[in-house]
């Protein structure tokens, strides 16, 4: 059925105000969940800067966790915990909220190997495992993961939920909804481009179909790729919000507007699009996660030639830059996220700060930049009531390091302590691995006599 302009969009059902004050699941689902037994475990940061990415500025204060929750934030004078509480000094250390990457692909290969080799789900499990440790090393706490293989980003993301790996949380959207031949499936096929990533349908009601289909595997965004008809995406959006989840767009040019008017929350990249569409953006309230630094990358490789059968376009470094100052301009709320394509992932965190400096070239103070990293991407991921800042209530999801990153970004490189959901998953810059404990008999082993 084609939507006609009349026909009012569907927004984003909010479960939130139903939800008020019952525990959920810590995603955008918000599943409810029986509150488990309070352990009261109570840690102290004491001693450093906060950066609590609501006020403007750091100021010196001490962040007190307990079990999985910031319990307060307090005044540096102030010693209000209990006696029994962990306090660990971070004097000369700045506490911030843990990063968050908007854009990666946990388990796509590091190169463009042969397609036969690296690309299979138990392969992208692997590399998702290993990518989530050096993420979570460097400081991210939450990332989202917008295209995988196979079952493996959906069990990355449960294991990670579990705290069964050392990882951030990870919201992904599994697996790119596209045209037959639409990005992410084009010619030539590579590890990434194939049918075990993207799902190719095609019309309204396959559309449709795709979006309750990842939904059910358990995808917490959607994200969806040109080339699409403009029912297939207005009913792409359509089912996605009354599922309550927002939908991302990988597009260029005349698909971008058609997203736009469909009323997407979200596009990613630096692609061409119109002056026209970008002031419907901003009208719309479209966000935008622009990922300049992948795109640098690409055109640092091979001169800006991206060619492929489904993008047929060529780029430069000003291009992109251009489209970023033009949202910045529009006041298009922008996300910060990397698009780990290729090798990215062992650029992490480079890749990551680079971006972080292309917010800065265009305009963007520090702070705002560590905002964007932070409670403005918690936004993006309708996660704002539960991470992306530091103050009480949210989850302790928490980043300390060794100098003062809304001084200088690079000092985001001298990690210190990494807390996601209440553990210390990196102390002294390492990832700390708990020694396996393990669970006893059901009942007690034969003596060590014989009869
Ligand atoms: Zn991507």
């Amino acid at each position: 059925m084609l939507m006609s302009a009349a026909h009012a969009q569907v927004s984003l059902q909010d479960r939130r105000p139903v939800l008020k004050g019952i525990e959920t699941v810590d995603d955008p689902r918000r599943i409810p969940r029986k509150p488990a037994a309070k352990k009261s475990k109570i840690t102290v940061l004491r001693g450093g800067r906060v950066f609590d990415a609501v006020s403007a500025a750091a100021r010196s204060a001490t962040v007190v966790i307990e079990d999985n929750h910031i319990r307060a934030i307090l005044p540096a004078s102030s010693t209000d915990w209990p006696t029994e509480a962990r306090v660990i000094d971070v004097t000369g250390e700045t506490v911030m909220p843990g990063l968050i990457d908007m854009h990666v692909h946990l388990t796509y290969p590091d190169s463009d190997a042969n397609i036969d080799e690296q690309g299979s789900a138990v392969d992208g499990a692997m590399r998702g495992t290993r990518n989530l440790r050096w993420l979570i090393e460097s400081g991210f706490t939450s990332v989202r993961d917008l295209n995988g293989v196979g079952e493996a980003p959906y069990v990355l993301a449960q294991w990670s939920a579990d705290n069964a790996i050392p990882a951030p949380r990870v919201f992904t959207a599994g697996h790119i909804i596209t045209g037959t031949g639409g990005h992410a499936t084009e010619r030539p096929l590579t590890p990434t481009h194939g049918h075990d990533y993207a799902i190719e349908v095609n019309g309204a009601d396959a559309w449709r179909g795709a979006v309750r289909q990842v939904f059910k595997d358990g995808a917490s965004v959607i994200k969806i790729a040109s080339h699409f008809a403009p029912d297939e995406v207005e009913a792409a959006v359509d089912e996605a919000h009354r599922l309550g989840l927002k939908v991302t767009c990988d597009c260029e040019g005349i698909y971008t507007e058609m997203a736009v008017k469909a009323g997407i929350d979200m596009i990613e990249h630096p692609l061409p699009r119109t002056d026209a569409t970008i002031t419907l953006m901003a009208k719309n309230h479209t966000a935008s996660v622009p990922t300049l630094q992948v795109y640098q990358n690409v055109i640092d490789r091979n001169g800006g030639f991206y060619g492929s059968t489904s993008r047929r376009f060529a780029m430069t470094s000003q291009d992109d830059f251009d489209v970023f100052k033009k949202m910045k301009a529009a006041g298009i709320a922008m996300g910060v996220g990397t698009d780990t394509i290729g090798d990215a992932n062992k650029m992490i965190p480079n890749v990551y700060i680079a971006e972080l400096k292309w917010f800065v070239k265009g305009g963007y103070s520090l702070a705002d930049t560590l905002k964007a990293a932070t409670i403005v991407n918690a936004r993006l991921l309708d996660m704002d009531d539960k991470i992306g800042s530091l103050e009480a209530g949210k989850l302790a999801d928490i980043l300390v390091v060794r100098g003062n990153p809304d001084q200088s970004l690079d000092d985001l490189q001298k990690v210190d302590l990494v807390i996601k959901d209440g553990i210390f998953y990196v102390e002294n810059g390492q990832l700390v691995t708990p020694r396996h404990v393990a669970q006893p008999l059901l009942k007690p082993s034969p003596p060590e006599t014989t009869k």
